[in-house]
């Protein structure tokens, strides 16, 4: 390994030894940089990587609210704010039980190079509570809501850090994240992407990275002279970017025969419908976390307490959380004779997975395929700051100008630095120079 790269990893293992999933993340994109570090020494001498490495600013706080019952409950807020070099940071909000700052820095790393790869104008971050929103009412994720927003609204602004949705906050947290926003601040501005329509949100977000994460594997098929139609899909999960994914690719003629929950999968072996499509938006608003209803509702098969990595399927889509596939999925998936794994969810595979599958079949990194959301919220600032607003067919043919860009800068980088193929390093690689040369034009900051 590049004697730089190594001192840095190094270095973060050493000063960051109890947040694996952030060491995850950093190993993964540095051991793809060094054509570019090798090429260019004044990334070495600006000390780029160690800079990027390190968060611009944390900010951590308490989150105290009011359950139904009358009981003070206490959790704990962040906000990562990874890296403004391009843009105001940008990157969801998390509220999951498993959020920890080692999660956080790991999504806020991931997101600054996501951002980049969709050629808009946006730096990364992260943020989210350990709070669950599942099986709590209305008022008690209001309650929350609005006391997670009272801290951080000190810290956000339309030109500073765009929030959005991300694992378990949707339409409705954003919502009432956006409602004590504006009354905190006396201001109606784009701070908050995801909003509900009727107040500054934009057309096809929702659907976004499910739909730009089957465009990127459409154009992934294109250089491989094949199409998606016809073509098996496994994907897991069952909330918005699964489901946005089975939509997409329902109408493009792909058979969808699994999706997956904390309970366990489904295989439906005649391939989903647009009602079973439709279904999952109910699933989802049960609030209950559980996929079994689908199997008697459409007479499919439910398997309980297993991953769908174990069906035959040509393309696998990964759209639940990280480290969901591994290294023995991986090889379970190839010997059924998957040809193509489209990583959707944040670093859905873990490093033993990519490693297996990368090469062996047609690999896509989640900071490449699934920036589809983060585009789109890019979008939503665009219209906020015009005070117009798009058709929904003007925001998904730029929805996929925007997956194309991302494909082909991945794909034209990996050639160019000798890696043809590997979307992994091609698209580090690709999003890493964007940032690295607007870091060095900025001076030491
Ligand atoms: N949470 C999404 C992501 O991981 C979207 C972030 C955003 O729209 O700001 O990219």
């Amino acid at each position: 390994m590049n004697k730089y790269i190594e001192k840095v990893l190094a270095d973060v293992k050493a000063k960051n030894a109890n947040e694996p999933e952030f060491i995850q993340a950093v190993e993964e994109v540095l051991t793809t940089l060094a054509p570019v570090i090798e090429a260019n020494p004044q990334y070495e001498k600006a000390a780029i990587l160690e800079r990027m490495v390190e968060p611009e600013r944390t900010v951590m706080f308490r989150v105290p609210w009011v359950d139904d019952n009358g009981v003070v409950q206490v959790n704990r807020g962040y906000r990562v704010q990874f890296n403004s070099a391009i843009g105001p940071y940008k990157g969801g909000l998390r509220f999951h039980p498993t959020v920890t700052l080692s999660v956080l820095k790991f999504l806020g790393f991931e997101q600054t190079f996501k951002n980049s790869l969709t050629t808009l104008p946006m730096g990364g971050g992260k943020g989210g509570s350990d709070f669950n929103p599942r099986g709590k009412s209305d008022g008690e994720v209001m309650r929350f809501c609005q006391s997670f927003m009272t801290e951080l609204s000190r810290h956000i602004g339309a030109d500073t850090d765009v929030p959005a949705g991300d694992i378990g906050v949707g339409g409705r947290e954003v919502g009432y994240l956006f409602g004590q926003y504006k009354r905190l601040r006396n201001e109606f501005v784009g701070v908050l992407t995801g909003k509900g329509r009727p107040f500054g949100g934009s057309l096809v977000r929702p659907e976004a990275t499910g739909y730009g994460t089957v465009y990127f594997a459409q154009y992934m098929l294109e250089k491989l002279g094949q199409d998606i139609k016809g073509k098996t899909v496994a994907l897991s999960g069952f909330g918005n970017v699964a489901w946005g994914a089975a939509q997409k690719l329902v109408q493009l003629g792909a058979k969808v025969v699994a999706i997956s929950g904390p309970d366990g999968y489904i295989y439906d072996e005649k391939g989903m419908t647009q009602e079973g499509v439709d279904y999952m938006l109910e699933l989802r608003a049960s609030n209950n976390d559980v996929v079994e209803p689908y199997a008697a509702k459409f007479g499919a098969k439910f398997v309980k307490g297993r991953k769908p990595w174990e069906v035959k399927c040509d393309i696998a889509f990964p759209c639940a959380i990280q480290n969901e596939l591994n290294g023995d999925d991986a090889k379970m998936l190839v010997e059924n004779g998957c040809m193509m794994v489209v990583e959707t969810s944040n670093m859905g595979c873990t490093a033993d997975a990519v490693n297996y599958l990368n090469g062996r079949v047609a690999f896509a990194p989640g900071k490449a395929a699934n920036a589809g959301g983060v585009a789109v919220s890019g979008l939503e600032m665009s219209q906020n700051s015009m005070r117009l607003s798009w058709s929904a067919e003007e925001v998904d043919a730029k929805l996929k100008d925007i997956m194309k860009s991302i494909h082909d800068n991945a794909y034209d980088t990996a050639e160019k630095y000798g890696m043809k193929g590997n979307y992994v390093a091609g698209a580090n690689l690709a999003g890493f120079i964007k940032v690295a040369d607007a870091m060095v034009a900025q001076g030491v900051c």
